[in-house]
């Protein structure tokens, strides 16, 4: 064997291809090894649509990306014929090596998934010698062709949730079917409310999905996903996850502090006191003396923080029943604390808002769904920023998202 053959071992060349020439041109840099295939002279080749042998009935070149060789880069040339069928034509015919209208050979595509899968786009790009943007392309095409294949006709309950691809604008609302613990992702589309449910709808149909089959859905308390969702899912039930009570909570309590610090000084570190303290969030000395200060002091911001807390009790609740007692009595409380200062607005409108999805919030007690999914989700969506960094418009972000985590399964054999 010369090293010819070694070369083109890998490259599923068979007859009647073969390999006609190498060479190591020096002159770029990197260094580029050159190898043409060429087919034998009179060879029939198959027609692309019936496989019936044909002459050739002319020849263009192609030229393609092939895995580097060492350090140097590596091009695949070759003359690709056109059938000229009785039947079907005159037709270019598919090369065994690339697949119709790529410039990269299937090995590297492979090797190019196998690397966007653990890092960064941007890095693998760096690794494999080729723009980030090509390498975006391949990406998208085995994404989007093996997402053509799932198959959603077994799917009876889903959350979602929306996030941003860029701080504050470009939304995207991603869909999980919850009863995949792994690659949950099963539908990702640009913007955010109503509208994502219905193109979701169409994509259950168009992938044997029935929407009268599904019997829970679970989403945060926004009046248009909650329509959305009655409108056009009308068997299920309703859940809201508690991930977005405590969100809700989090957020009015911040609002009070905002307002409350606009009248008097608080003091240092509140901020984070308030919205790290008991949430797995380590605090720091400072952080500590000024929740033991704000809680000393009688503050707003220290009260609001303690209805929050409490949250913490109601989610404890080992039924249903019990559950829905707390929650009564855990709104009592808060409009208790609440009255009528003008500072609590916020906190007042999370207590209301709460007071209103009572019955959905506590479908909690019955679902049969973990509640960790959806803080799975919130920790896809950061795995998938931190890879499609560089060029976070929508569409690459959905791409990483689906790669990070849809059930795509074997990517690469669904070409
Ligand atoms: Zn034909």
């Amino acid at each position: 064997m010369d090293a010819a053959e070694v070369l083109a071992l890998g490259l599923a060349v068979t007859p009647p291809w073969r390999l006609s020439d190498q060479r190591l041109d020096t002159v770029r840099r990197p260094h580029v090894l050159e190898i043409w295939l060429a087919s034998d002279r009179g060879a029939l080749f198959p027609c692309p649509d019936c496989g019936r042998a044909c002459k050739a009935h002319d020849f263009k070149q192609f030229t393609w990306r092939h895995l580097n060789f060492f350090q140097h880069h590596c091009h695949i040339t070759a003359k690709v014929p056109r059938t000229d069928c009785p039947e079907h034509g005159v037709r270019r015919i598919a090369v065994p090596w690339a697949r119709e209208g790529s410039g990269f050979t299937l090995l590297f595509e492979q090797a190019a998934l196998m690397l966007v899968r653990e890092m960064p786009v941007l890095a693998a790009a760096r690794i494999m010698g080729v723009t980030d943007k090509r390498l975006w392309r391949i990406v998208e095409h085995y994404v989007s062709k093996a997402l053509s294949e799932l198959k959603l006709s077994g799917l009876q309950a889903f959350a979602f949730d929306e996030t941003a691809s860029k701080r504050g604008h470009n939304y995207v609302t991603v869909f999980i079917d919850l009863a995949r613990k792994r690659s949950p992702v099963v539908f990702a589309t640009p913007g955010k409310g109503k509208a994502t449910v219905k193109a979701f709808k169409a994509f259950l149909e168009a992938h044997g999905g029935k929407p009268e089959r599904i019997i829970e859905v679970v989403c945060d308390m926004s009046p248009a996903f909650l329509a959305a969702i009655g409108e056009n899912f009308e068997n299920a039930r309703q859940t809201v996850d508690w991930f977005h009570v405590v969100q809700l909570f989090t957020r009015a309590v911040d609002e009070v502090r905002k307002a409350e610090h606009k009248v008097v000084k608080l003091p240092d570190g509140a901020r984070w006191a308030v919205l790290k303290a008991r949430d797995g969030g380590k605090l720091s000395d400072k952080q500590s003396a000024a929740l033991a200060e704000l809680e000393a002091g009688d503050f707003l911001t220290a009260q609001a923080w303690r209805i929050k807390e409490k949250l913490r009790w109601v989610r404890a609740a080992e039924s249903r029943q019990a559950a829905r007692w707390r929650i009564t009595h855990f709104l009592r409380h808060a409009r208790e604390m609440i009255a009528d200062n003008p500072l609590f607005e916020q906190l007042r409108k999370a207590v209301e808002t709460v007071d209103k999805h009572q019955e959905r919030i506590l479908e909690r007690w019955t679902s049969t769904y973990s509640n960790a999914r959806l803080e799975a989700l919130n920790g896809i969506f950061k795995a998938a920023r931190a890879r499609a960094r560089g060029y976070r418009n929508t569409a690459t972000f959905i791409t990483m998202i689906y790669l990070i985590a849809a059930p795509l399964g074997n990517l690469f054999n669904s070409t």
